[in-house]
């Protein structure tokens, strides 16, 4: 028996093709999507005739992960894991600013990155998300939210390096910008990379203008090694070259990611050498003071925060400390999944 395919991974134009191959009238997708959208089983799409619910039912899931816990912190900030159809589970998490509710979400299950400061690379890749399953990230947290609080911004800053789920993710950010969708605008979509060099001239391509972030965290060759395998394959002044590329191309101000390890990343000798790869671009550095400790590297202290941010502004740089949200709920990329899963052992 062939397993059953999730609808939510079809675009509203696909579900027309689907259902006038199913025999239905095209026109039953614009009844049928604003009910995915909502998170709706089969069973309650009220508008459908029964025999139109049995069909879909026997053929397709919805395609919805489930919740299957959520972590609370005192500032409002939720981190959901997900149970997705296979059992696989992925975090997402939800994040309130004065701007808006944005919604980190995964992009695949695992992280075959390595990032040594990051949890979610220490089990590797298990596999690529599809578009439907980064979708119902959106989907199961905006109906958790309950009707008229809806996520505004979406930051693909989870699990996983995006552009090596190029195909997926790119199907992903079509789907939430559709009026038939989520209608979620380009300019509040942020997508951050590793520096997967091609990928990134490539997407400049897409002709969707949403902000590009580069995980730098050290302009110095050899350090950024240390921290990020990828410095190996892909240098970082190439990433650098195609992040100019993305700006001239879209006319985006693009963000450098830079996370701050005490006694390793934040000395005089690091502002310069940042300070000299950006010079001349239109940019912003996002400083990410590490939450506690992981291996040989430990968070630094407010006034190292500080003195850094200090040192870059006086080389020029534009440079602002990123809030640390959900410190009481291991809000740190991968924390949850990696407890949970070894909970299960
Ligand atoms: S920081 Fe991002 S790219 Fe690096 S291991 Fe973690 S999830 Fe993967």
């Amino acid at each position: 028996m062939s397993e059953k395919k999730s609808l939510l991974n079809h675009t509203p134009e696909e579900l027309k093709d689907l259902l006038s191959a199913m025999g239905e009238k095209p026109f039953r997708a614009a009844q049928i999507y604003p009910w995915l959208t909502s998170c709706t089983p089969f069973a309650e799409m009220s508008n459908l005739s029964k025999e139109l619910r049995g069909k879909l039912a026997d053929q397709f899931t919805e395609g919805y992960p489930e919740i299957e816990t959520v972590a609370i912190s005192k500032d409002g900030t939720r981190k959901y894991l997900l149970r997705l159809a296979d059992g696989h589970l992925v975090e997402t998490v939800l994040m309130e600013y004065e701007y808006g509710r944005t919604l980190c979400i995964s992009t695949q299950v695992g992280c075959p990155m390595g990032c040594v400061f990051c949890a979610s690379g220490l089990g590797g890749l298990v596999r690529n998300m599809t578009a439907g399953e980064m979708l119902g990230e959106v989907l199961r947290v905006n109906a958790d939210l309950g009707p008229g609080r809806n996520i505004s911004n979406i930051v693909l800053m989870g699990t996983g390096e995006p552009l090596l789920n190029y195909h997926n993710v790119v199907r992903f950010l079509k789907m939430i910008h559709d009026t038939r969708s989520l209608n979620i605008a380009y300019r509040n979509i942020s997508l951050s990379t590793c520096g997967i060099t091609p990928a990134m001239l490539k997407f400049a391509q897409e002709g969707m203008p949403i902000t590009l972030c580069l995980s730098l965290h050290s302009a110095i060759p050899e350090k950024r090694s240390r921290i990020m395998p990828v410095q190996q394959r892909c240098d970082l002044h190439d990433a650098v070259a195609a992040m100019k590329h993305y700006a001239e191309t879209t006319g985006r101000r693009t963000i450098y990611e830079y996370i701050l390890l005490k006694d390793f990343n934040m000395g005089e000798e690091d502002a310069e050498a940042l300070a000299v790869l950006l010079r001349g671009q239109i940019c912003h550095v996002n400083l990410i003071p590490m939450n506690g400790s992981v291996g040989d590297f430990q968070g630094p202290s407010k006034k190292e925060v500080y003195q850094f941010q200090e040192k870059l502004q006086r080389k020029g740089i534009s440079a602002t400390v990123r809030r640390t949200l959900g410190q009481d709920i291991e809000g740190a990329c991968g924390q949850l999944r990696a407890r949970y899963m070894g909970n299960q052992e």
